[in-house]
């Protein structure tokens, strides 16, 4: 019995669309009491795929979510920490460059609606989850810095010689102005 239902799990394409399933970033409240509820969530590869941030080749971040839920709203405290996969601008190589960030935001359960801070959602009565997908996207990639590089020493040497033979041989071609106007002098 055990083998056949081993090939049904197999045979089956729902199933076995199961087997991977797609992360999901949405925080179902329905049933959570008020009060302080905690729960770790990893943040997976396919959140910067699906939005083709194409710098970052690869993730190991988890969030720590702390929620605090009262009658009309819910305070969210996000913390994440891990790293993040990128080509280090000074030498090109890649690199696991460390992420600790810590972010808020507001889920108020309210029909009224403001969009002028970022940072609280507005859900009306009939909600009873919220997507947290795009708020996880922007609190990683905000917290990467613009300049990404190795820490000190850990850049690929031979890239950097190549890199500092080219600067030379600019620099070489162009006359220093002081320089110049002493061999005006000397003639
Ligand atoms: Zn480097």
């Amino acid at each position: 019995m055990a083998v056949f239902q081993a090939i049904h799990y197999i045979c089956n394409p729902f199933l076995k669309r199961s087997l991977k399933p797609q992360q999901s970033y949405e925080l179902q409240f329905i049933g959570l009491k008020e009060g302080k509820h905690e729960m770790d969530w990893s943040i997976g590869y396919d959140l910067f795929e699906d939005r083709q941030a194409e710098e970052i080749i690869d993730t190991h971040l988890l969030t720590h979510l702390s929620i605090e839920k009262k009658e009309r709203l819910m305070n969210l405290y996000f913390e994440i920490d891990g790293t993040v996969k990128v080509n280090c601008d000074r030498c090109g190589e890649s690199f696991d460059f460390q992420l600790s960030t810590e972010n808020e935001l507001v889920v108020r359960f309210a029909n009224e609606t403001d969009f002028s801070d970022d940072d609280v959602i507005f859900l009306d009565d009939s909600k009873y989850k919220v997507d947290l997908s795009q708020h996880l996207y922007e609190f990683v990639m905000t917290a990467l810095p613009r300049r990404r590089i190795h820490d000190d020493g850990e850049c690929n040497e031979e890239v950097l010689n190549l890199l500092d033979g080219e600067e030379e041989e600019t620099n070489e071609n162009e006359i220093d102005p002081r320089w110049e106007a002493l061999k005006k002098l000397k003639n």
